[in-house]
Parts: C-alpha cells; sequence; structure tokens
C-alpha cells in the first residue's frame, strides 16, 4: 500500500548562524541528522530512544510545527516543503499533537468546553453546533458530561491527558504524533490512557508517531519501532523483530535491558552494558555515531558512516557489520 507519510532525509539543526552569539565557534546542534522512513495509514510507528536522541524534534518536524532546515516530508502525497501558511494551516485539520504535559498544553484559564470548542471556532466549522460536537469529543474520550464547565486544574493527569487527547482529535485529524504522551502519568493511569490510544485508532482510522523512551509502552502500542540514536535513525522493523532480533547494536542493547517475566530467559538473555557516556549532539562522533560505545566497532566505524538501507524486507538498518 502506498504510506501516508513519507519522510526523506529529514534535518533540523539549532544555532547554526555563526557570529550570532558572539563566537564564530559555535557548533550547530544537529538535532536531527538525515532521518527517512515512512508511515502506513492506521499503523502506530513507536519512535524509541534515549532522551535528546531527536526524537521529539523528528515529531515537530514531520508536522512542520518547526519547519526542517533540509528533507521532505509528504502527507498523503502532498509535499509540505511547497504548501503556504494557509495551506499548512488547513493541514492541523489532518495532522496534529499530543505531548508529554497535559497541564501545560490546556489553557487553565479556560472552561473545558471552550478548550474542546476552540478548534471547531478557529477552522469555522459546525457553526451553531460546536455544543454537540463537544459532547460528542467527551463521549469518545470517555469523560463525563459534568466536565464542560470545570477548568483544567480540576481534573487529575489522566483526566487532563483526556481533554488534551479529545482537543487533538476535534478536527478528526488522520495522523497524530503522540510526544510522550503518557510519561507524566502515574503508571496505573497509563495503561488506561493507552488503552483509549488504542480504541479512538479503531474508530477513528488513526496513524500514530508514538514517540516513547519507555520500551514497555512502546511494545504494546506500536505495529513498527523506530530506533534512534543521536539525531540518526539506527534501525526500523517490524516489533516483532525489533524486540525479538534486532539487527543494530544499540537496539540490541536497549532491548537487552528490558526484564523479561520469566526468571529463567532473563538469564539466557544477557544485559548488554554499553560503555562511555552518550556524546554531545553538539559534537557527534564521526563515522558511526555509535562507535565510541559499540562492543563491536572496528576501523572503519571510525571513518566511514554506515548507510540506511533495506537489510531484510522492511527492516531498516544503519550498520556496517550487518549482511
Ligand atoms: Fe557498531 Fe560499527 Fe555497526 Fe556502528 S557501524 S553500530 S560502530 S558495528
Ligand atoms: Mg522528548
Amino acid at each position: 500500500s502506498t504510506p501516508l507519510v513519507v519522510v526523506e532525509n529529514l534535518k533540523k539543526y539549532y544555532g547554526k548562524t555563526s557570529g550570532f552569539f558572539g563566537s564564530g565557534k559555535r557548533n550547530a546542534v544537529k538535532a536531527v541528522d538525515g532521518v527517512s522512513f515512512h508511515m502506513y495509514a492506521g499503523e502506530t510507528l513507536g519512535l524509541v530512544g534515549e532522551s535528546g536522541c531527536g526524537k521529539s524534534t523528528t515529531g515537530r518536524a514531520v508536522l512542520y510545527l518547526e519547519p526542517p532546515t533540509e528533507g521532505s516530508v509528504t502527507f498523503d502525497g502532498q509535499d509540505l516543503g511547497e504548501m503556504n501558511r494557509e495551506q499548512l494551516r488547513q493541514l492541523r485539520k489532518d495532522m496534529q499533537i499530543v505531548f508529554q504535559d497535559p497541564y501545560s498544553s490546556l489553557n487553565v484559564r479556560m472552561k473545558i468546553r471552550d478548550i474542546l470548542a476552540e478548534p471547531f471556532q478557529i477552522h469555522g466549522l459546525y457553526p451553531g453546533q460546536e455544543a454537540q460536537q463537544v459532547k460528542h469529543l467527551l463521549e469518545l474520550v470517555g469523560l463525563p458530561e459534568g466536565s464542560l464547565d470545570k477548568y483544567p486544574h480540576e481534573f487529575s493527569g489522566g483526566q487532563r491527558q483526556r481533554i488534551v487527547i479529545a482537543r487533538a482529535i476535534a478536527l478528526r485529524p488522520k495522523f497524530v504524533v503522540c510526544d510522550e504522551p503518557v510519561s507524566a502519568l502515574d503508571v496505573s493511569v497509563q495503561s488506561q490512557i493507552v488503552n483509549l490510544f488504542g480504541q479512538l485508532q479503531k474508530e477513528l482510522d488513526l496513524t500514530y508517531l508514538f514517540i516513547s523512551h519507555d520500551l514497555s509502552v512502546v511494545r504494546h502500542v506500536s505495529d513498527r519501532v523506530g530506533v534512534m540514536y543521536l539525531g540518526k535513525m539506527v534501525e526500523l522493523g517490524n516489533k516483532a523483530d525489533m524486540f525479538q532480533k534486532p539487527l543494530h547494536p544499540y537496539t540490541q542493547a536497549l532491548m537487552s535491558a528490558i526484564p523479561v517475566p520469566n526468571p529463567k530467559l532473563q538469564r539466557q538473555r544477557e544485559k548488554i552494558t554499553l560503555r562511555g557516556e552518550l556524546p554531545s549532539p553538539m559534537n557527534p562522533p564521526k563515522g558511526c555515531r555509535f562507535h565510541t560505545r559499540c562492543p563491536w566497532a572496528e576501523e572503519r566505524c571510525r571513518q566511514e558512516e554506515p548507510v540506511w538501507r533495506e537489510a531484510e524486507p522492511e527492516h531498516w538498518v544503519a550498520c556496517h557489520l550487518v549482511k
């Protein structure tokens, strides 16, 4: 099938204007440095990696909330880079984002009724019928009707995230970037919100880019999984392959750290401990960026950047040692 979202060689650099900070030597932070992947309609692509690896920046750049420094994003066959302001504004109906902290993304002075009616007003949709639409949104996310005249602070963290999700789906988007959407919530509440995402995906035919540092959450929600390291995608494949037979040494280390329910299995599968610290994205190692921590690094890895390629059907990886 044709992908819904195609991301090609996406780059996002910050602070490139040399001299602006009073020092011509300041390096650009290459937050995202040449990432390519595609997404199919109705799927969830989990995006994992340590904090600072560029997951969130990728999510925002894909939506053009922060236009990429280089590269392209195609949504439903349209190149976002060729759109004008108004076209991008219209595109917000199709592409939305849910952030980690539901409190900071809600206007604390607005009642829920008004928070949820706002997207309709901005886009001039359902004039005179916003109230009905708002009620329907509440039902979809499982909040009682009595919520409408309350303010965000009157809700628990989980309920607030339901409100944020209701607002994100108000315009019936096709694609939602979920950026650590359950990380700020109590573990007991996390699974309820994860289930809500799943239920809404079925009901509304949503496609998710689900960003999380939590591999057990990603394992639960994803159809496919992408792993990022220092601004690069290092591996992407279907969930079973990624968790059971990862190809990239970094993915192998990440996966080896997940506790296995059966302790006998845990002993068979040795935990791989990475040496060294995570290098700064201001000054990433040359060659393969992972070479300073990779147990298998050889001379070539220090010199030559591995190519991002499809090693097996629909299983992508960037590593010299993968056949
Ligand atoms: Fe390790 Fe070399 Fe593969 Fe990089 S290219 S992950 S350093 S083996
Ligand atoms: Mg982040």
